[in-house]
């Protein structure tokens, strides 16, 4: 059977040059990157090589990118590091409330130890209001923290007038790009970021390792004790392999970037059109925002996602609902409800996210496949009215 995936925002399949470029360091070149002799000055190349390509994808200095186990980590660092590296005093962190989890609770956990924290509403389209943002700053805020790109629905957020209002503040900014890195062109100057995380196997790197970068200045402290790596901001012995295959992932990304991301939004828009024409009473969230060229959230409604996911799959179309399913109890996802849609329109939508190996052909089969699948879910539903036929 044809398989096609179609959730790339998980994670994507490794380029296979990504697989090449760590090969060496997971076989003859084992070195401890910090140990003196040949092995461990190859490491130490392979993971300053690697620095300046994440650097390079980021308009970033190379000695300000540190390297994590991954988003998750590097969201982390950015959150529990700053309010650490701040404390002595109130502190306030501003978010908002369509973050990834990664972002979430980490600001969730400061709050349980007394920091106080603004989760910022969003509009019906997933954006941030920039006006909001100045007003729920205080005197004691230490960090703001907003995503470039979202997971689910791929807004894209005003970064860079947060940015300037930070900056004119003296409040650290950290931005979660995960979503973004690879997707759309990054400048770490531009969008005025003193944090900012990102992921290789977003953007067909190795699972397990990210990074983050930190401005020059900025006051962090580290998460981990136990060693001097990542100038003391990192501790533990350096995954080489992984470090050496995401530098050569944002390579490929920043070589590829405006052509591939201009091939992928055709390739969104056609479904995205497609799906709208073909299936009745649907919709595109966020579609009224700047969004990220590979990433697709629609509601079908009178259908579970949760099925409709299963039904797809059997198909052969792996995509997801792009809400969080945790022991079987489905919730509806944070970032939809965010929006505003009501509890079962959130339930009833698919996350259809697109990456370096889909073809147009694979769109084509989608949108054979999909609309069919719907209809048949619909049947089945309780509450599905036909819509009238003018
Ligand atoms: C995937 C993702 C993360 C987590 O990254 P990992 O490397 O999987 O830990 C964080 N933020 C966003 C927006 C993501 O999409």
């Amino acid at each position: 059977m044809k398989r096609i995936y179609l959730d790339h925002n998980a994670t994507t399949p490794m380029a296979p040059e990504v697989l090449a470029a760590m090969m060496p360091y997971l076989t003859g070149e084992f070195g401890n990157a910090s140990s003196i002799h040949a092995y461990g000055q190859n490491a130490r190349e392979a993971v300053e090589r690697a620095r300046s390509s994440v650097a390079a994808l980021l308009g970033a200095r190379a000695a300000d990118i540190v390297f994590t186990s991954g988003g998750t980590e590097a969201n982390n660092h950015a959150i529990l590091g700053a309010v650490s590296a701040a404390s002595g005093k109130a502190t306030h962190v501003i978010t908002s409330a369509i973050e990834h989890i990664a972002v979430l609770d980490p600001c969730r956990a400061l709050a349980r130890h007394g920091v106080e924290l603004t989760i910022l509403p969003v509009d019906r389209d997933g954006l941030v209001n920039v006006e909001d943002v100045r007003r729920a700053i205080r005197p004691e805020t230490v960090l703001i923290t907003i995503m470039l790109a979202n997971n689910e629905i791929g807004t894209i957020q005003p970064i860079e007038e947060i940015g300037k209002l930070a900056s004119e503040k003296g409040i650290v900014f950290h931005a979660d790009a995960v979503q973004a890195a690879g997707k759309i062109s990054i400048d770490v100057e531009k969008l005025g970021v003193d944090l900012l995380s990102i992921s290789a196997h977003k953007f067909c790197g190795p699972k397990g390792v990210g990074a983050l970068y930190v401005r020059k200045g900025t006051k962090l402290d580290p998460l981990m004790y136990g060693g001097h790596s990542e100038r003391d901001r990192r501790p533990g012995t350096e995954d080489v392999a992984a470090i050496a295959g995401m530098g050569k992932a944002a390579e490929l990304a920043h070589k590829n970037l405006p052509a591939e991301g201009e091939r992928l939004r055709m390739l969104r828009d056609r479904l995205e059109r497609g799906l709208l024409d073909r299936v009745p009473q649907s919709w595109v969230n966020g579609a009224r925002a700047p969004r990220v060229p590979n990433t697709s959230n629609l509601t079908f409604p009178f259908i579970e996602g949760e099925a409709m996911v299963i039904a797809l799959d059997l198909k052969g179309i792996a995509c997801s609902m792009g809400a969080a399913c945790s022991s079987g109890a489905v919730e509806p996802s944070h970032v939809l409800m965010a929006l505003g849609l009501a509890a079962e329109d959130a339930r009833a939508t698919l996350r259809l996210s697109l990456g370096h190996q889909t073809t147009e052909e694979e769109i084509g089969f989608a949108l054979e496949t999909i609309p069919a699948a719907i209809d048949r879910l619909r049947q089945l539903s309780p509450t599905y009215k036909k819509p009238a036929i003018a």
